[in-house]
């Protein structure tokens, strides 16, 4: 059976660049989790969950035994990574993965957040980004660009970001979202509904990630949930897709 993956346009003709996403197809996982659920900790069973990365590695040319994978927590964490860990060795409460070595996968994962990739063409940088609402609060997508540039002396003008299909505006439902926001973030609320697309952009822009470098995937998990795992839209029972960045 053949996996689809998503991949951006942005990072197209990208010499030296592995990059894809996950959608829900392809997998061995049931129910809520079908297929190709990449959670490690969703409820799905460790043998499917394995199986799932075996092949989804398999179809992207990874190498499972040095992705970098993390039990992610709605942190600002970000690892500077020089050595893959492995499938079996996931980071605790990491967020976001930097490398310039070749041969690392690095993988988020997401259902209704934002998986972001950030790539140096220039000084051969790679960043991963898993961002919820709580990560936009964070900015832990500043934080990232930041990092290549301060520890990987990158440029943000030379930097290309995509962020992956997420919750759009159409969902994005808070119960009161003029208190769970910092008043920053107040600028995207409308109604109940915040616009985490529009904030990701500006969080980019601000970093210094020029707009021509900056592609936004714009498909609505929850409304796409047949081919996206979708946090709510599978009533909070869901498996995760994943995305993965290699320097080749
Ligand atoms: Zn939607």
């Amino acid at each position: 059976m053949s996996i689809p993956i998503y991949r951006f346009g942005i990072f197209d003709n990208c010499e030296g660049l592995i990059h894809g996403l996950s959608m829900r197809e392809g997998g061995v996982s049931e129910e809520a989790f079908g297929s190709l659920n990449l959670g490690l900790d969703v409820g799905d069973s460790d043998e499917n969950v394995k199986k799932n990365f075996e092949l989804f590695c398999g179809e992207m040319s990874a190498d499972v035994d040095k992705l970098c994978v993390a039990f992610q927590q709605h942190t600002d964490n970000i690892v500077q990574i020089d050595k893959g860990a492995g499938f079996g060795s996931p980071y605790d409460a990491v967020d976001g993965f930097v490398t310039n070595v070749s041969g690392i996968p690095l993988m988020v994962r997401f259902a209704d957040c934002q998986g972001v990739f950030l790539f140096d063409p220039v000084k051969l940088v790679i960043g991963a980004v898993h961002s919820g609402w709580r990560g936009n609060v964070k900015n832990i997508i500043g934080k990232a660009v930041s990092i290549m540039v301060s520890e990987y002396e990158c440029s943000p003008d030379d930097v290309l970001a995509a962020v992956s299909p997420s919750l759009g505006p159409c969902c994005a439902e808070f119960t009161d979202p003029v208190s769970e926001l910092p008043e920053q973030m107040h600028k995207y609320i409308n109604g109940r509904n915040v616009d985490l697309w529009a904030c990701a952009y500006d969080q980019l822009c601000d970093a210094g990630i020029l707009d021509e470098h900056i592609e936004i995937a714009r498909e609505c998990t929850k409304c796409n949930n047949a081919k996206y795992f979708s946090y709510r839209g599978g009533n909070k029972k869901s498996g995760h897709m994943g995305g993965i960045i290699q320097l080749i």
